[in-house]
C-alpha cells in the first residue's frame, strides 16, 4: 500500500502553508551555500530507494536520475544504490537496523549527496543523516510540498516536489470528451483516500458546475466496479485513489483502478502515471523522466557549490493510446505536447527506411529495367538490320556462285537438252518407216520426258540459288539432305574439273533449324573453295568428300575435305577474315560469309589441315531435336 502511497500526493491543501514552506525551505537550503569539498576524488552520490528493486514507479525514477547523472558528469560520478524495502519491513526495528548497517557500510566512503526517493526515503535519511551521511546534502523527491511540510524534515533538505492536480487531468477529460454530461470521481475509504476526495471536491468545485457530478465513495469494490460498469457513456470519471475500501480491504491503488476500468462503461482518467497501461486514459502526471531530470539536476547544483533551492516536477499530459481507441477519442483532442504511451507507430513510422530504401530499389530497378528495354529495342532494330545485310550478301553471294558454276550447269543442261533432240529425231526417223515400230516410239517418249524432268531439276535448282528473300525462312530440315542437294548442284562442276566427289552420309538423321538455302550456299561455297585448291593437284588426285555425322556432343557437323595444297598454319584463322583471298580473282567474301551465316544459327566453322595433305573445314549446328 505505502509503495503507491509515496507517489500519490494530494495537492497542496494549505496553499499559504505549503508557499510559505516551500519558501523557507529554499532559504535555508540556499544559505549553506555547499562549504562541501570534494578533494582528489569523483563525487559520491547515495540515492535512497524506499521499496524493493521490483517497484517500478521508485526504480523507474531512480534510473532516470541516475542516466542523467552519468550523463552530466561523463562517469564521473559515483553512485550508490540503496532500496530500503521499508513497505515490507515498516517496524521501527528494521528501520534503526538498517540505519546502523548502512552507517557502518558508509563509515569510510560518506556520500555527499543522498538523494531520497519518496516519503519513506525521506523519513529514514531524516533520522539518520548523522550517522550514515553527516555533512551531505539531502535531496528528497517524489511527493508533494505539503505532504514535506507535515514531515518536518530538517531546514537544510531540498526536495524536487511532486504536486498532483486533478483539476489538470479533469480538463484534458473534457478537452477528449467534449459532449460529456456527467462527471463522476472515485475514492477509496482510507483516511488519505478521503482527504484526497476533499482536496478534489475544493479543486473541482468550479469545474463540476458544467456536470452533473457525482462522488463515488464509501462502496466496496464490487460496489465501484458495478457502478463503473453502468454509468451513461457520456460520463467523465476520474479516478483519486482507493487503498482501502468501505470493507476495509486494503489495495493497490492502480490495481483497483484496473478491476473497474475492466467493466467501465465511460472512460476513466487519473493523475498517476501509474496508472497508464492499467485501463486509465490518462492525465496530468509527473513523469519518470521529468522527476529524475529535476532531482538530478538539483543534486548537480548542490554538487557545483551552486545556491540550490525547492523545485516541482514539471507535469506532462500523458495518454494511452489503446484506451483513446478503446473509447473512440480522438488524438487531436489531446492537450498540445501530449505524449501518447503504446501508440503503434504507423507504418510510415515503423518502416520509413525500408520504405525509402524498397522505393529506392524499385526506382533504380525501373531505370534499370526501362534501360534495359531501350537497349533490348535498339538490339533488337540492330539485328534486324544486320539480318537484312546478311541476307543481301548471301544473295550477292548465291549470284556469284550461280556465275561461276554457269558453265558446268550450262553443260548439265545441255546433256538433257541434247538427248531430247537426238531422241526426238530418233522417233521421227521411226514414224517415217512403214510400219513404225511403236512400242520404241512410247520408249523414247518416255526418256524424252526424264531428259526434260532433268533439265527441269537443273533450272529448279538455279532458281533456288538466285530466288531473292526479305526475311530468313526458318524450318528444321535434314543436314543430310541439304548435303545431298548441294552435292547435285556442284556434280556438273566436280566433273568438269576432273575432281572425284564423294559423300559419306551419316546414319540418322540431322536436323537443324535454319534457312535451307543459306546452309546450302555454305556448302557450296567450301566446297568451290576446295575445288580451286586442286587446281593445281594432278587429275587423278583430286577428291572432294563431303560428310556428315553426329558430333559427341549431340551436334550435326558437316565436314568438307579436299586433297589440295591446305592451308598455311598460321593463315587457319584469318582465311575467314572479309576479303582475305589468294586468288587472282577471289573476293575473299565466300568464307566471311559463310561464318556469318553459320553464327545466325547458332554454330560454329573452323579450317583444318588434314594430315595426309589437303585441307577440311567443318560446321557445326545445334540440333534442332534429339532423336
Ligand atoms: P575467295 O575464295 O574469294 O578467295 P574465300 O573467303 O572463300 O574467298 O577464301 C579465302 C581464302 O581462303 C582463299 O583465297 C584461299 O586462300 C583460302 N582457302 C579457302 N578454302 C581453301 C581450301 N579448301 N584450301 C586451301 N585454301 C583455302
Amino acid at each position: 500500500m505505502g509503495l503507491v502511497r509515496n507517489w500519490t500526493m494530494r495537492s497542496c491543501r494549505l496553499g499559504w502553508l505549503a508557499a510559505f514552506c516551500c519558501m523557507f525551505l529554499g532559504v535555508v537550503a540556499a544559505a549553506p551555500s555547499m562549504s562541501m569539498e570534494i578533494v582528489g576524488r569523483v563525487p559520491r552520490v547515495l540515492i535512497l530507494y524506499p521499496y524493493d528493486e521490483r517497484i517500478a514507479a521508485t526504480t523507474e525514477a531512480g534510473e532516470a536520475v541516475r542516466t542523467r547523472l552519468l550523463d552530466a558528469t561523463k562517469g564521473k560520478i559515483d553512485l550508490f544504490s540503496e532500496f530500503l524495502d521499508l513497505s515490507r519491513f515498516p517496524e521501527a526495528e528494521h528501520v534503526g537496523r538498517m540505519g546502523r548497517y548502512l552507517s557502518a557500510k558508509y563509515a569510510d566512503r560518506r556520500p555527499d549527496v543522498v538523494l531520497a526517493l519518496g516519503e519513506e526515503s525521506a523519513r529514514f535519511i531524516s533520522a539518520n543523516r548523522k550517522n550514515l551521511a553527516d555533512g551531505a546534502r539531502i535531496i528528497v523527491a517524489g511527493f508533494s510540498s505539503s505532504t514535506a511540510e507535515e514531515m518536518d524534515l530538517p531546514g537544510d533538505v531540498i526536495g524536487a516536489f511532486s504536486e498532483f492536480h486533478i483539476l489538470k487531468t479533469a480538463e484534458m477529460a473534457r478537452e477528449l470528451q467534449p459532449e460529456a454530461r456527467h462527471l463522476f470521481i472515485i475514492g477509496g475509504s482510507s483516511e488519505f483516500d478521503r482527504s484526497w476526495l476533499a482536496t478534489a471536491r475544493a479543486d473541482l468545485a468550479a469545474f463540476s458546475k458544467s456536470y452533473e457530478t457525482t462522488y463515488l465513495e464509501d462502496l466496496t469494490i464490487d460496489e465501484f466496479t458495478r457502478r463503473a460498469a453502468e454509468l451513461p457513456r457520456d460520463s467523465i470519471v476520474l479516478a483519486l485513489t482507493i487503498f482501502k475500501d468501505r470493507d476495509g480491504r486494503n489495495f493497490i491503488p492502480r490495481e483497483a483502478v484496473k478491476q473497474i476500468s475492466e467493466t467501465a462503461s465511460a472512460p476513466i482518467y487519473g493523475p498517476y502515471l501509474t496508472y497508464i497501461d492499467y485501463g486509465v486514459v490518462g492525465g496530468s502526471v509527473v513523469t519518470f523522466e521529468s522527476l529524475g531530470k529535476t532531482v538530478a539536476d538539483l543534486a548537480l547544483d548542490a554538487l557545483a557549490g551552486k545556491p540550490t533551492s525547492n523545485r516541482e516536477s514539471p507535469q506532462s499530459y500523458v495518454a494511452d493510446a489503446r484506451e483513446l481507441q478503446r473509447w473512440g477519442l480522438s488524438e487531436k483532442n489531446l492537450p498540445p505536447g501530449a505524449i501518447q504511451m503504446f501508440k503503434e507507430p504507423t507504418f510510415w513510422e515503423q518502416y520509413w527506411l525500408a520504405t525509402v530504401a524498397a522505393l529506392a530499389i524499385i526506382t533504380a530497378q525501373g531505370t534499370v529495367i526501362v534501360g534495359l528495354l531501350v537497349e533490348r529495342r535498339r538490339r533488337r532494330a540492330a539485328e534486324t538490320e544486320s539480318r537484312h545485310r546478311l541476307l543481301e550478301v548471301v544473295h550477292l553471294n548465291q549470284s556469284a556462285t550461280a556465275g561461276a558454276l554457269s558453265a558446268s550447269i550450262a553443260h548439265e543442261l545441255n546433256q538433257p537438252l541434247g538427248a531430247i533432240r537426238s531422241n526426238a529425231e530418233a522417233a521421227a526417223v521411226i514414224l517415217r518407216s512403214e510400219r513404225p515400230d511403236l512400242e520404241l516410239i512410247e520408249q523414247i517418249l518416255v526418256d524424252i520426258q526424264n531428259d526434260d524432268q532433268r533439265a527441269h531439276d537443273v533450272i529448279s535448282r538455279m532458281r533456288g540459288l538466285l530466288k531473292k528473300r526479305g526475311e530468313i525462312d526458318w524450318q528444321e530440315f535434314d543436314l543430310n539432305d541439304v548435303t545431298t542437294s548441294a552435292i547435285r548442284i556442284l556434280r556438273g562442276e566436280a566433273e568438269r574439273r576432273g575432281v572425284v566427289l564423294s559423300a559419306n552420309r551419316a546414319p540418322r538423321e540431322l536436323p537443324v533449324r535454319a534457312d535451307r538455302v543459306h546452309v546450302q550456299q555454305v556448302i557450296l561455297n567450301l566446297a568451290t573453295n576446295a575445288m580451286d585448291a586442286m587446281l593445281d593437284v594432278v587429275t587423278t588426285e583430286r577428291r572432294l568428300t563431303l560428310e556428315t555425322t553426329l558430333t559427341k556432343e549431340s551436334k550435326a557437323e558437316l565436314s568438307i575435305s579436299d586433297t589440295g595444297r591446305g592451308i598455311p598454319d598460321e593463315q587457319l584463322a584469318s582465311v575467314f577474315e572479309p576479303f582475305y583471298t589468294t586468288k587472282p580473282t577471289g573476293t575473299g567474301l565466300g568464307l566471311s560469309i559463310a561464318r556469318a551465316i553459320v553464327e545466325t544459327y547458332g554454330g560454329k566453322i573452323w579450317a583444318a589441315n588434314r594430315p595426309e595433305g589437303g585441307a577440311v573445314f567443318r560446321v557445326v549446328l545445334p540440333l534442332a531435336r534429339n532423336g
